[in-house]
């Protein structure tokens, strides 16, 4: 091999690993500027990981909302205060339609199966990101509504059409979400 192909190889894999170090730099820059954004976005959030919004957790709420494929609505223990916060932060304009204010204050849906209908397949606890779903084989299966996050993909892996998503009536053991609505009586702070 002569002198000048070997320089001109040489320089060619000098510039393939600037290159390549340059792109790293670039890949380590944009992960930690994305994680920045996440943090950010999470800290808004309430942090009760309630699952509410219909995401397992406040920081996978706060992803969807960077990737554009949450809504700024969805969290019913922030209220229209977050949604306003939310819409300042990520320059997403709040629409108030009709249902929103019906979007935040409603009671929470959970599933529930209809033991009827139930051949006992467990597809439904395969598809449960939040482990709700309980059941022998075989056997009609149920939800524990305390821990379902009301995501609706039980509802869809269902083959036979006996889960439906139900609103939960507010109780003592759930947060009562119109508590925003209740006044203190003067003297009794
Ligand atoms: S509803 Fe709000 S508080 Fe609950 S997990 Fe979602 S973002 Fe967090
Ligand atoms: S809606 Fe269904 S899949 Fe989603 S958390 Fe509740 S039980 Fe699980
Ligand atoms: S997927 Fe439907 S039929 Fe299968 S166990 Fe769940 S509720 Fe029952």
């Amino acid at each position: 091999m002569s002198h000048s192909v070997t320089v001109f190889l040489m320089g060619a894999a000098a510039l393939l690993l600037a290159f390549g170090f340059v792109i790293s730099l670039a890949n380590s820059y944009s992960a930690k500027h994305s994680s920045g954004e996440l943090k950010r976005v999470t800290k808004l959030l309430p942090g009760m990981n309630c699952g509410q919004c219909g995401f397992p957790g406040c920081e996978a709420y706060a992803k969807s909302l960077l990737s554009g494929s949450g809504d700024i609505t969805l969290c019913r223990p922030g209220g229209p205060d977050l949604v306003e916060t939310l819409s300042g932060a990520l320059g997403v304009p709040a629409q108030r339609g009709e249902d929103y204010d019906e979007q935040l204050l409603a009671p929470r849906q959970v599933a529930f199966i209809h033991p009827s209908g139930c051949n006992g397949c467990a597809k439904c606890v395969r598809a449960c990101k939040a482990d709700a779903i309980e059941g022998a084989p075989k056997q009609p299966h149920s939800v524990r509504p305390e821990w379902c996050i009301g995501c609706g993909d039980c509802v869809k892996a269902c083959p036979e059409e006996c889960i439906e998503m139900v609103r939960e009536a507010p109780s003592v053991r759930r947060f009562n979400w119109e508590i925003k609505s209740v006044q203190i009586a003067p003297g009794r702070r």
